[in-house]
């Protein structure tokens, strides 16, 4: 017999089987333009990104780690000072605040993976320029909360949206609730291009014209430079790609919804999972358990042809570099048990019903096993 079926963590391919034909027509446009960097498709893909983000301002840039690295250092934090942020995000939001000449200061999450709130006062010092929040997994962050507080303290809210392109908290698309939204283009994420890509909203003039020059050399005009700046333009063929792609998110975004709440029907009461909020609305980027025997299960269902994979093993503050910042085990105890206790099941809007069940039944019978 032939083999069984068997479900990949991610299958780009299957995606690009039905866009092919407007994204290789796009591409060759470009190539007989000559317009490759910071071209039409750039400023088109700019103007829908702010509309669909409900921002006055999108700009494109070279990837998310840039995105929020020309926030930071647009916003003049650098040297002495602090930014508050989750430990158990990508390894790229800490970075960023790291390399922009800053500390990041973590706060421990809550049960839905997000920064708690309630725990940001306590992580504010005369030093704290900024709360820098994750919307991780593509669900928000509590913002009303945490805009009140950087709101009292006189700090900025700088968004990091890369997982999390059109999620809605309280009617609002995340990245239009801070000075600005940080968003990344990866293949991996949702909305997504052929390669590296970033995106920045942002509602202040100010903030976006000198995001403009600060993205390419500082320069004010061709010739002309104000400051120091950095090249991290996006690449038209980029926008090209993702223009093709956005006619399809909200599509895309309205199945990963309905595989969500089937992994949930039958998941329910066998491992446990965060469920959104009133008045939230989840783009499900990624949909993560929390399970016991994590990486027994794992290896199970690898054995089985299912791929699953850890957002992440190791917490931001157990890394090399955040140790040397004086960071410990023991230190944000929510964000450590669950980075032992998290698995990310496959979740793309092509899964099938039956890769699906697939999935849900290896691990009713694993646990079936194993308890
Ligand atoms: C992907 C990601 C980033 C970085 O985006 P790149 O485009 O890969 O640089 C930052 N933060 C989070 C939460 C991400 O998932």
């Amino acid at each position: 017999m032939s083999g069984r079926i068997s479900v990949k963590y991610v299958n780009l391919p299957l995606q690009y089987e039905y866009l092919k034909d407007d994204i290789i027509d796009k591409i060759k446009n470009i190539f007989y333009k000559g317009d490759f960097i910071l071209g039409s498709e750039v400023k088109n893909l700019e103007k829908r990104f702010a509309r669909y983000c409900d921002c006055k301002y999108a700009l494109g840039v070279g990837n998310g780690t840039d995105a929020l690295f020309l926030v930071i250092k647009a916003l003049n934090i650098g040297k002495d000072d602090e930014v508050i942020t989750a430990p158990n995000s990508f390894i790229s939001t800490a970075g960023a605040i790291a390399n922009a000449g800053a500390k990041p200061v973590f706060v421990d999450v809550r049960d839905d993976y997000n920064i708690n709130p309630y725990l940001i006062e306590d992580a504010i010092t005369s030093k704290t320029k900024a709360v820098l929040p994750v919307h991780l997994t593509g669900r928000p962050a509590d913002m009303n909360p945490i805009l009140e507080i950087a709101k009292k303290h006189d700090l900025f809210v700088i968004e990091d949206a890369a997982q999390a392109i059109g999620t809605e908290y309280n009617d609002k698309k995340t990245g239009s609730f801070g000075i600005a939204g940080c968003f990344s283009l990866h293949p991996l994420k949702n909305l997504n291009a052929g390669g590296d890509g970033g995106m920045i909203t942002t509602n202040d003039l100010d903030l976006y014209e000198k995001l403009i020059k600060l993205r390419n050399h500082g320069l004010r005009n061709r010739d002309e430079c104000e400051f120091w700046g950095y090249n991290s333009r996006l690449d038209s063929i980029q926008a090209a790609i993702v223009n093709v792609k956005l006619d399809y998110l909200d599509e895309w975004h309205e199945k990963l919804r309905n595989i969500v709440t089937t992994y949930q029907e039958k998941l329910d009461g066998i491992v446990s999972f965060p469920r959104d909020k009133s008045r939230v609305n989840s783009t499900n980027h990624l949909f993560m358990i929390q399970c016991d025997k994590r990486d027994e299960l794992q290896n199970y269902l690898s054995k089985k042809d299912i791929e699953t994979k850890v957002h992440y093993p190791l917490p931001i503050h157990l890394q090399e570099p955040a140790k040397k910042l004086g960071y410990k085990e023991g230190d944000f105890p929510i964000a450590e048990l669950q980075s032992k206790r998290i698995l990310s099941l496959p979740i793309y809007p092509e899964l099938t019903d039956e890769q699906i069940n697939i999935v849900t039944e290896e691990i009713k019978n694993f646990y079936s096993h194993n308890n």
